[in-house]
């Protein structure tokens, strides 16, 4: 608070659980209907649920919550669900920043259950030869990265909300990952799912590719929960990374930077990280004084002879080209290679998964370069929001992609945009997650003083706001954070109409009663 400049010391405490009032269960339902179940299960974790749920105000909670140990009991939930005529909420780990798990479905329900499937969380086998993991769905990152490493594999995959996030949420929400180019989403690690829908069980071939018409996992990653429940995936797995290089390079300007990475991302150097973070949000994690742009560049591979630090002495020269000043490398001496750190993932240094706020090759301990230090902030960042909430900031992150040439208007567009929907002094940072050849994905954080009382009607006009830029710049709604119901009206803008019909029938043809997630995608 007293770097952001606003903010009140006072800090809010979150409303008592037995304080707590929630509407009765409209059903009665073989499942749980206890307050606790129904009050962690009402909301997922954007900005808007964190400061209703930490003021106790709970109008949508689930009727019953079911934690299914099996594919045979989601299989008797929703035929339960169908006959009482009660909508199903697929609920992984709730970190949902859209409103994907939040229980508002149309009136002609009699009630929602909230599916959990983190009872759900083995690797059930594994297939060394061709490198692939069949996983149950609700296995969390941290659950599933454990249970590889015994076999020394890992999916690699860390989006920051990895510790809480299950497999079968991030397949669909298309989560994105720390890979900052290639294989960003996660649809590039899925090789078959196994779903149940209401119409009935669903298994794809494993297979590495196939051109055999319309490929049937498309449906379901990204389906967020309307289309059937995923079970359990077979999963891309790796060895873990034998070589790394990393370094942070610093720029004049945002823009500037900028140029550089779009080089950089057509330059088939595919650098594991190459996030290009603002001078603002620089400041905001300790790196710099808020003026010019830093990257966070960085090399991996599980080969331990992949010419990493070859790769990175090209792209540093790429960005110097750019007037990019790559920063020593910390703690290790001058002009040696910084071949034991990571590319910027959030892993602890001996590659086991993150488990605390502030891991991550031990920034602190290691040197305070800037790879380390963003590193660190990328942890915390999850825990320092809802600190920050309470003390009165108004804080949330939007994301999106739009193509190289139109980045530049676009961007300057989508920032006063938002920065005028808010009350002064605010701050609104960016920094580019994911890099394509063709274009980046800039991701948004807003920071604002919050006026209490009144933080989700300011929510909502930043929202619209920077929503409205984002489609009038020629951007997507979202580029990993999914739809949910948050997203709804802009994504029904963006979407091809006679493709909104398609998945409307396919919607039908899967889950005729269309219990699941109602409101959610299809409209
Ligand atoms: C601090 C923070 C950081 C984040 N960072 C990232 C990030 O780096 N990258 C990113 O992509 N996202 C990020 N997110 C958003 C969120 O973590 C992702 O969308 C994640 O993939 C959701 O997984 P989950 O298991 O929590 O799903 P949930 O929140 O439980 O559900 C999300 C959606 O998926 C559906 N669903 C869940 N499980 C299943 C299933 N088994 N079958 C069918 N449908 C299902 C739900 O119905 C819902 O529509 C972040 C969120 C937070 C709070």
């Amino acid at each position: 608070v007293q770097r952001l400049g606003f903010g009140s010391a006072d800090v809010e405490q979150p409303a008592p659980l037995q304080a707590v009032r929630l509407p009765p269960p409209r059903v009665e339902s073989p499942y749980s209907s206890s307050v606790a179940d129904r009050i962690r299960h009402a909301y997922g974790r954007s900005y808007p649920d964190t400061i209703r749920a930490l003021r106790g105000h709970f109008e949508h909670p689930p009727d019953a919550v079911a934690f299914p140990a099996s594919e045979v009991e989601i299989e008797a939930a929703l035929e339960w669900a169908a006959s009482a005529n009660v909508a199903v909420i697929p609920y992984g780990g709730g970190t949902s920043v859209v409103g994907g798990v939040e229980p508002i479905v149309p009136d002609r329900f009699d009630g929602v259950l909230s599916l959990d499937l983190s009872r759900m969380k083995r690797v059930l086998e594994v297939d060394e030869v061709s490198r692939s993991a069949l996983i149950e769905a609700g296995a969390n990152g941290p659950e599933l990265e454990r249970q590889l490493a015994t076999r020394g594999l890992t999916m690699r995959f860390y989006p920051q909300s990895f510790e809480l996030a299950s497999l079968g949420g991030m397949i669909a929400t298309r989560a994105g990952g720390h890979f900052a180019t290639l294989q960003t989403h996660i649809d590039e690690l899925v090789q078959a799912i196994r779903a149940i829908a209401p119409a009935g069980e669903w298994e794809s071939r494993r297979l590495p590719g196939s051109g055999a018409g319309p490929a049937p996992d498309r449906l379901l990653i990204g389906s967020e929960g309307t289309l059937g429940v995923i079970a359990s995936a077979w999963m891309r797995v790796r060895a873990r990374p034998a070589s790394r290089a990393s370094r942070a390079v610093a720029f004049d300007s945002f823009a500037v930077g900028a140029e550089a990475v779009r080089v950089l991302s057509q330059s088939g150097l595919n650098p594991s990280n190459c996030r290009l973070v603002d001078g603002l949000e620089a400041e905001m994690t300790g790196l710099g004084d808020g003026g010019g742009a830093l990257l966070v560049l960085g090399f991996e591979s599980g080969d331990d002879g992949y010419p990493v630090q070859a790769l990175l002495t090209r792209a540093l020269a790429i960005c110097a080209a750019h007037g990019g000043r790559a920063e020593p490398p910390a703690g290790t001496p001058a002009g040696t290679a910084d071949a034991s750190r990571s590319g910027g993932e959030p892993s602890r240094r001996d590659g086991s998964p993150a488990g605390s706020p502030a891991p991550g090759g031990d920034p602190n301990g290691g040197g305070h370069d800037a790879v380390s230090g963003w590193r660190a902030a990328f942890l915390a960042m999850p825990y320092l929001r809802d600190a920050l909430v309470q003390c009165g900031v108004l804080c949330d992150t939007f994301e999106t992609a739009v193509t190289w040439e139109r980045f530049p208007a676009f961007h300057e567009s989508v920032l006063t945009a938002t920065r005028e929907s808010l009350p002064q002094p605010r701050r609104v940072s960016c920094r580019l997650t994911h890099v394509y050849a063709d274009g980046p994905a800039p991701y948004y954080t807003v920071l604002a003083p919050a006026r209490r009382g009144h933080e989700l009607e300011q929510w909502q006009a930043m929202k619209v706001t920077a929503s409205d830029a984002i489609l009038a710049g020629g951007g997507t709604i979202t580029h990993h954070h999914a739809v949910g119901r948050d997203h709804m009206p802009w994504y029904e803008r963006q979407r091809p109409q006679p493709f909104a019909l398609a998945l409307s029938a396919a919607k039908s043809a899967l889950d005729p009663a269309g219990i699941l997630n109602p409101g959610v995608l299809i409209g």
